[in-house]
């Protein structure tokens, strides 16, 4: 698992963020991966006000409660919406000119750093993850070390809300089938590398994974998953709380 950050020549989303933010406008952040089309995220979205927003996202905005870390907070668009609930929020990102750009539009504690790297510390009541946030966990091998961190970020009775999505949809044949090979890696494993302008990333791993089997992950590694609300397009919010040792 990286723990680092990005370096500014491998910070397409950033410059994307950075670009808009200056200028009100930017042009295409075009996403690539082996498994799909070629597609982009369009850059205004990821300035979303609470409005804006989709309902699995507003309603973990109104669970999230306590000492909040926003993690992959992008341009700041949940942590400023917290800020206006006058809810305690604290951002990081991997990428230090979404930070500078969130610091510039207000959010009072943003930092780059990386969820894996130690020298973050805290003990917050919600971690957020949001716009499929459990892709930061890359792959499915990666969740013993992912809640093992979450424990270690984690106060007591804190929890992690996290939305994600179940791919299956894209295994369907033409009679609404799903076929899954099961020889073959987890179909919500996904590579993805961006590129904006000039600036094209590395390719990184990026995980979907539907509520059963984070679910499954979640009991072997101490904690319970909750479906919390379900999106229009197999998309859902999930609650993620420890186990306490009996
Ligand atoms: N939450 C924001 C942005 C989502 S894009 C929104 O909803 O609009 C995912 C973000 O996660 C990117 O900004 C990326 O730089 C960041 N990121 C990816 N891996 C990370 C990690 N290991 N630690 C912290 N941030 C990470």
């Amino acid at each position: 698992m990286q723990t680092s950050i990005l370096a500014a020549d491998k910070d397409p989303m950033g410059a994307a963020i950075a670009d808009y933010f200056e200028t009100g406008k930017a042009g295409t952040l075009r996403v690539f991966s082996s498994q799909f089309d070629e597609d982009e995220i369009p850059v205004r979205e990821l300035f979303r006000t609470y409005g804006r927003m989709p309902a699995l996202e507003q309603k973990a905005l109104q669970l999230a409660a306590g000492n909040i870390l926003d993690v992959g907070a992008g341009s700041g668009c949940h942590s400023l919406a917290l800020q206006q609930m006058d809810k305690t929020v604290t951002a990081i990102d991997i990428s230090l000119r979404s930070v500078e750009v969130m610091q510039k539009r207000g959010v009072r504690s943003a930092q780059a750093v990386n969820l894996f790297d130690p020298s973050l510390t805290g003990r917050f009541d919600t971690v957020l993850m949001l716009m499929n946030g459990s892709g930061i966990i890359g792959r499915l091998d990666n969740m013993p070390l992912f809640f093992r961190r979450m424990r270690e970020l984690l106060a007591d009775n804190g929890c992690v809300l996290m939305d994600s999505s179940d791919l299956s949809y894209l295994l369907e044949d033409e009679n609404g089938e799903v076929l899954i090979d099961l020889a073959a890696d987890y179909y919500g494993q996904v590579d993805f590398c961006m590129q904006y302008r000039d600036v094209r990333g590395d390719s990184f791993d990026w995980l979907y994974v539907d509520f059963d089997t984070l679910s499954l992950y979640a009991e072997r590694n101490g904690f319970r998953a909750e479906l919390v609300a379900e999106g229009k397009h197999y998309d859902y919010l999930a609650r993620l709380t420890p186990v306490k040792p009996e």
